[in-house]
């Protein structure tokens, strides 16, 4: 076998062909049918996501998979468990940004037929139903909040969030579009939902890794032992005094673009002690700028504008950092004659994935040969809001090149396969490993 694992039983072989060509077939449809070139653009509750989710419903139709929808239009494709009071999900979301890559959102999806073509080639049930869930605008990109389709699958959307419009390019509202594609916003606000979180022994998610770490370590699955979570700054404000810049002396300055720079080297600093005291962290200063209308050659800058973003998977981390960053803006705003104005702060809670899931998945890799390692994803997923609403949840990475949101995006479909091993190893433990693992939730 290829290196990296995994080692597979030859009775198993057959059975995971057919998951395989499964999954290129399908990748091959979607690349076609939702193609904008360059890349793929599959719009939420727009053409691109609708195609998606055909293609996946037309496929499991084929093993007479069970199809429904929920009344925000997110996708539930069964295949009938040993056990049918309780279910498991895999899935992940199937927008993508504009001109973004095939896999981002889709892999997690297509990774979940794939385990049911492989099931139905060994005339083999699942521990309990297993439903691919197909979710809904998960990219912010396009109405202005994340985790709509993760949200609405569980009732958790915050009904005001409906009238969210897609700046995009319709204008209109996610009601208005949800409505259009033969849905039903009203019995979304009131919550409504297919999943019964009490029903559902785990979520998992498989997904590309959207940052280098797999590449560059030569690894080709990545366990997640939690998303980070973050507070971010996006119209923070250091205002200080235009002044001419040969006229005015060094000590009556009120320069604003020194002090945000003062900020940002004190901001790096307190991310590298903290990081060495072996805090999880990760800042950034994105976007830094003067204001064009005022600002010139030869004034001094009364004001810059910046957007800070931190992100953590431990919420202590994240308190302690904002209260240090106050501290310093204050202190960096008196030394300077300036004032940091940082403006609303919005984030998400960290979410941990399941302990008991990760050891699971790390035993079957185990097993399989499969090599991982465990990591932490910094950016955010529907697997977050899963593990917030107490449902046991855990992610698998998929090494990827070129990162993601870009049409050079790039898994290799020997990684996938690896993953997909990973998924029919955990096929194969037994219903009471999988009870424990919801009981140890609940500990
Ligand atoms: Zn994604």
């Amino acid at each position: 076998m290829a290196k990296n694992g995994p080692v597979m039983d030859e009775s198993r072989q057959v059975a995971f062909d057919s998951g395989a060509a499964e999954a290129r077939r399908l990748f091959a449809a979607l690349s076609e049918k939702t193609g904008d070139p360059p890349g793929i653009t599959r719009i939420a509750y727009g053409d691109g996501e609708r195609i998606a989710f055909e293609l996946a419903a037309e496929a499991a139709q084929a093993w007479g998979a069970a199809i429904d929808h929920d009344p925000a239009g997110n996708q539930f494709i069964t295949l009938p468990g040993s056990d049918r009071e309780r279910c498991m999900l895999i899935g992940s979301h199937m927008d993508t940004v504009a001109h973004g890559g095939n896999f981002d959102g889709a892999a997690g999806v297509v990774l979940g037929l794939a385990v049911q073509a492989a099931l139905v080639a060994e005339d083999r049930k699942p521990p309990f139903d297993l439903r691919v869930v197909c979710l809904r605008a998960e990219e912010s990109c396009w109405f202005p909040h994340s985790y709509i389709g993760s949200k609405t699958a569980l009732g958790r959307l915050d009904p005001t969030v409906l009238d969210d419009v897609r700046r995009s390019d319709s204008g209109r509202s996610l009601a208005e579009h949800m409505r259009e594609e033969g849905f039903d916003p009203a019995a979304v606000s009131e919550g409504r939902c297919l999943i019964d979180a009490a029903r559902v022994v785990a979520y998992l998610e498989p997904h590309i890794e959207q940052g280098p770490v797999l590449v560059s370590e030569d690894i080709p699955v990545g366990l997640v032992g939690a998303i980070r979570g973050s507070f971010r700054y996006r119209q923070a404000r250091c205002l200080g005094q235009y002044a001419h810049s040969g006229a005015t002396p060094s000590g009556m300055r009120h320069d604003a673009v020194v002090a945000a720079a003062d900020l940002i080297v004190a901001v790096q600093a307190l991310w590298a002690e903290l990081e060495s005291a072996g805090h999880d962290l990760a800042i950034t200063f994105g976007q830094v700028g003067t204001d064009p209308a005022q600002h010139s050659f030869s004034k001094v800058a009364g004001e810059v504008g910046f957007c800070l973003d931190v992100r953590s998977q431990s919420e202590d981390t994240l308190g302690l950092v904002a209260g240090r960053i106050d501290t310093l803006a204050a202190e960096i705003g008196s030394r300077h004659g300036v004032r940091f104005d940082l403006g609303p702060i919005s984030g998400s809670d960290p979410a941990p994935m399941s302990k008991a899931m990760l050891d699971m998945m790390e035993r079957v890799a185990g097993r399989i040969g499969l090599a991982t390692r465990t990591m932490t994803s910094g950016a955010g997923h529907d697997a977050a809001t899963f593990a917030h609403a107490g449902i046991p949840s855990g992610m698998v990475f998929i090494r990827n090149d070129n990162g993601s949101h870009n049409p050079e995006e790039h898994m290799d479909m020997a990684d996938f396969d690896r993953a997909l091993a990973l998924f029919l190893g955990l096929m194969d433990e037994p219903a009471e490993a999988w009870a424990a693992i919801a009981s140890a939730e609940g500990t």
